[in-house]
């Protein structure tokens, strides 16, 4: 592998998990879906949130 090619970060989509309930559209139409974050330091996984009802992620509600 040629490490000096890779300038950019890449992002992987790893996982998934509609249904969740919203608080601000009161429906159940929150996301959460898990990214792996790569770059030349390493890689990290986020969690991100997301509604596609009301299109932000505020409110999202994650169970637990
Ligand atoms: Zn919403």
């Amino acid at each position: 592998m040629d490490h000096a090619r890779v300038v950019s970060v890449r992002i992987e989509h790893l996982e998934h998990e509609h249904g969740l309930w919203c608080n601000t559209c009161m429906l159940s139409t929150g996301m959460r879906f898990t990214v792996a974050v790569i770059s030349r330091s390493g890689m990290h996984l986020q969690d991100r949130l997301w509604c596609y009802e009301h299109e932000g992620s505020r409110g999202v509600v994650v169970e637990s």
